[in-house]
């Protein structure tokens, strides 16, 4: 059978829903397709199934992007305030945890619904388990061929995200789609993943596995202060997540144990009393003593302050001040939230997320080449995306 819509929409998760919304509220004829039997499934799974829908705090600048100031238009068309209207008019309620992001007092399904009431309102059809077999372009017009079936559209947006996740869904569909229009594709990687260790510093992972608490990681320039966390693997938590989007392979990661410590002042000052205080002691004041004990070990300090050399102390201050490794790898696309690279913003309009090659081709949400840091950034860029092209189909 032959079938014409005037959007045809590939992905039905954040960013294709919304895009359909909006398609729809200006009258047009939309049709939202998705391989999967489920819709918005991470949009389900997210913020530990409270959905971290936004942040307070959205600006361009809480993404990583090879165009650091793409991502500005849409964001500015939709903003998070925008968002926050949405889930007020459907009574969800919500809290601030922490740094500005939003979750969902109750379940992300919440979230899922009203997008659906929302298409259904705008007379949006969806339909799952669909297989995209072949697209192709003749003069103005995308085909898209699915079992005996063809769609025929003016307006095609690839909402098909990114490659984190494959069990629940995500495929390279849009970035191969990509290639075979001649769009380029920024190199991918793993995302907002936790990082893995081996040897000395894997065993110290090991051993400290389950325990959490703030510290400022640095890549380069760049730092973040979060929570930390030990697991069997390497080193997870939010500041991990948010370091591992900068982090490249052969490249050191620096930890500052004690950010908010001047650690030769509490020396000098143990010093000045003549404290006789063992070094494990002293450290055990400030972070949590079973990190404290098998730090130490690893690099055997254990003597009392009054004992140490100042090559010692010195020591003592880098590892816990600037402590450099190198990790090995990361938990990959199983575990990443996120995909870093994706189609080159080059090729896109910032104003419209039109194709500058292919009139009436929309690539939007995570699939393009901007990933946000850990904190509902990702969604909203997914909210932003999606409605502006919305505005363009
Ligand atoms: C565990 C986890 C937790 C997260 N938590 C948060 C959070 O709290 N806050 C936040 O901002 N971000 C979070 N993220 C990131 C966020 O979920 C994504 O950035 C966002 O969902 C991207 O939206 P999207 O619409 O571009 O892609 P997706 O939501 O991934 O949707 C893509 C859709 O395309 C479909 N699809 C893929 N391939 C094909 C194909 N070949 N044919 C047809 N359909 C296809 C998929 O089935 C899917 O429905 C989290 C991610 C993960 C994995």
């Amino acid at each position: 059978m032959n079938f014409n819509v005037d959007v045809l929409i590939i992905g039905a998760g954040a960013a294709g829903l919304m895009c359909a919304i909006e398609s729809g509220k200006r009258g047009k004829s939309v049709l939202v397709v998705d391989h999967s039997n489920k819709i918005g499934e991470k949009i389900r799974i997210s913020g530990g199934g409270r959905c971290n829908f936004t942040n307070l705090n959205t600006s361009h600048k809480n993404f990583l992007s090879q165009n650091i100031n793409f991502s500005i238009s849409a964001l500015n068309q939709y903003t998070q305030f925008d968002f926050i209207d949405l889930i007020k008019k459907y009574n969800i309620n919500y809290h601030e945890k922490t740094l500005g992001q939003l979750f969902c007092n109750e379940k992300s399904q919440l979230i899922i619904d009203m997008l659906l009431s929302e298409c259904d309102k705008a007379k949006v059809v969806i339909k799952k388990n669909f297989t995209v077999d072949k697209v192709e372009k003749r003069n103005t017009n995308y085909y898209v061929f699915s079992d005996n079936d063809t769609y025929t559209t003016k307006s095609l947006v690839i909402a098909t995200g990114g490659l984190s996740i494959p069990k629940i869904g995500a495929t390279d569909f849009g970035y191969s789609l990509a290639k075979q229009f001649n769009i380029n594709v920024i190199d991918t990687s793993p995302a907002l993943v936790p990082l893995t260790f081996t040897d000395e510093i894997l065993d110290m992972c090991n051993q400290l596995s389950g325990l959490s608490f703030n510290a400022r990681i640095s890549h380069r320039n760049v730092s973040f202060e979060e929570g930390m966390l030990f697991t069997h693997r390497g080193l997870s938590g939010p500041s991990i997540l948010q370091i591992s989007s900068y982090w490249r392979k052969g490249d050191n990661i620096s930890i500052n144990f004690l950010p908010h410590h001047n650690f030769d002042e509490i020396i000098s000052q143990k010093r000045q009393k003549k404290s006789k205080q063992n070094i494990i002691n002293i450290l055990s004041d400030f972070l949590p003593k079973r990190f404290v004990s098998i730090f130490c070990s690893k690099y055997k300090y254990s003597k009392n302050i009054s004992e140490l050399s100042k090559h010692s102390i010195d020591s003592i201050h880098n590892n816990i001040k600037k402590w450099m490794i190198e990790p090995k790898g990361t938990e990959g696309y199983r575990t990443a939230e996120v995909t870093r690279g994706g189609v080159n913003t080059d090729e896109l309009s910032s104003k419209t997320m039109m194709s500058k090659k292919h009139t009436g081709l929309f690539f939007i949400g995570e699939v393009v080449d901007v990933t946000g840091h850990l904190g509902g950034y990702n969604f909203q860029w997914a909210w932003s995306s999606g409605y502006v092209a919305g505005q363009h189909t």
